[in-house]
């Protein structure tokens, strides 16, 4: 008997074992895939993974795999490339890190099995189990084969998106949003990049990053609606997106396609309820949204660490179970929700370009500190709000003389 089963052993499953095991908890971890193992998805980790890989004392590991720490943010939306450094007053962390999965995901798997969870991969959880309309634990068949049954107090769908645990719990979903993009990408070499480069144009982002073996990620997306147009002809649609953005057309010609193009256009978004009797959920499993600001690996960290929070309350009888995940639903919600929608916004390929924007980036132009404030909401690393706000944007605006003093 486990205390906790968490099934998906990737940036929320491994993350929430390691906590788990790292508290004293006896956890099984288990995944259908075989570490080192890719998966398909950007690997951008904005500053709140970055926070909780260092909290957890995997940033160094991550490292140590030779992938590059990235302080440079850089976006160019057809008016000018605003380049700026992600700043230095934020818990000393100024930088984000774009590991490929194979890694990432291989640390934090090691990282739960040296905590002490017992790892079990090449296995497939197809059933619940049930008593008293409680889950109890899984049924799930070895990589031989060989069924097999478990038991525990919470079993944790870390599942993905399309998680077969949310299924079986038949857990309630809401504010769901269709398919808003379609992605490809692919690595490249002998492209120099120091940084995370963001280029839109209508219906058109790219997204280009530093990642290991001296690779670089260059991703495309569109529309969703225009996925057949792009599948008809990958190389060609890919290549014509990249070079409608000159920072990186003129790197192109030296530089060398080293992979395979991954796509990605089953993207839809939502919000599952996180906890029911005996289960939870996290990461995608729980709540799943485009990736166009690349949040998804942070957030399912976070998730982690806010469930196995809620569950360590519920163990240590410090509060019911019932309560600590609906506490943990509530906190999920409260930072997810609003970025949702903003995401929502942003995916739609068409918000780039706003005169409030334009206006904002201009007046950014040669102003390196308000820039790198900038970056650094980009980076999730200050909030939007605090940016934002009318008075600090009208005070940015006046420092670039674009509105009176007497405004
Ligand atoms: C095109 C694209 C680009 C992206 N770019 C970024 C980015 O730059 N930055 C960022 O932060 N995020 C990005 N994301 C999002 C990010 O990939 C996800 O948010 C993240 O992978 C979620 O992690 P997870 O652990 O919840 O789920 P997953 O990574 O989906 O892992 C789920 C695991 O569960 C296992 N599993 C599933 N079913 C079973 C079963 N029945 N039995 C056993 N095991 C099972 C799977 O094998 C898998 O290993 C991107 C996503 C896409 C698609």
């Amino acid at each position: 008997m486990y205390d906790a089963i968490v099934v998906g052993a990737r940036c929320a499953g491994s993350a929430t074992a390691l906590l788990l095991a790292r508290q004293g908890h006896k956890v099984l971890l288990v995944d259908k895939a075989t570490f080192p193992s890719d998966t398909i998805s950007g690997h951008f980790i904005m500053h709140p993974g970055v926070v909780r890989l260092k909290k957890w004392g995997l940033l160094d590991r991550v490292f140590a795999s030779g992938c590059p720490p990235i302080t440079r943010f850089s976006s160019n939306l057809g008016d000018y490339t605003l380049s700026g450094q992600v700043p230095y007053d934020f818990d000393g962390l100024p930088y984000a890190v774009g590991p490929r999965r194979t890694v990432l995901d291989t640390i934090l798997v090691e990282a739960a099995v040296e905590a002490g969870a017992e790892l079990r991969q090449g296995f497939a959880v197809n059933d619940v189990l049930w008593e008293d309309d409680r889950a109890v634990g899984i049924r799930g068949r070895t990589q031989e084969g060989s069924p097999v049954t478990e038991r525990a107090h919470i079993v944790i769908g870390a599942d993905g998106k399309h998680s077969k645990i949310a299924q079986l719990v038949q857990a309630p979903t809401y504010r769901e949003a269709p398919s808003l993009t379609c992605w490809y990408m692919s690595y490249w070499s002998e492209f120099p990049c120091e940084g995370l480069e963001i280029n839109w144009r209508h219906h058109r982002i790219s997204f280009t990053f530093p990642t290991n073996d001296g690779l670089v990620q260059n991703a495309v997306a569109w529309p969703h609606q225009e996925f057949h147009a792009f599948r008809s002809n990958i190389e060609q649609n890919y290549l014509n997106t990249l070079n409608m953005m000159p920072d990186i057309a003129e790197r192109l010609p030296d530089a060398r396609r080293e992979s395979q193009f991954y796509a990605m256009a089953d993207l839809p978004g939502f919000f599952r309820k996180p906890y029911g009797e005996g289960w939870a959920l996290v990461g995608d499993a729980g709540h799943h949204k485009d990736p166009t600001p690349a949040y998804g690996i942070s957030d399912a960290f976070c998730d982690a660490e806010l469930l196995a929070d809620a569950l360590q309350k519920g163990f240590a009888g410090e509060q019911s179970f019932e309560d600590a995940l609906s506490d943990y639903e509530q906190h999920r919600n409260t930072r997810a929700i609003p970025d949702y929608e903003e995401t929502c916004q942003r995916a739609s390929l068409e918000m780039w370009d706003t005169p409030d924007m334009l206006g904002l980036r201009s007046a950014l132009r040669g102003n390196e500190e308000d820039t790198s404030r900038f970056c650094a909401v980009m980076a999730r690393a200050i909030p939007r709000e605090s940016f934002f706000a009318p008075e600090n944007i009208q005070r940015i605006m006046r420092q670039a003389n674009l509105i009176p003093d007497s405004v």
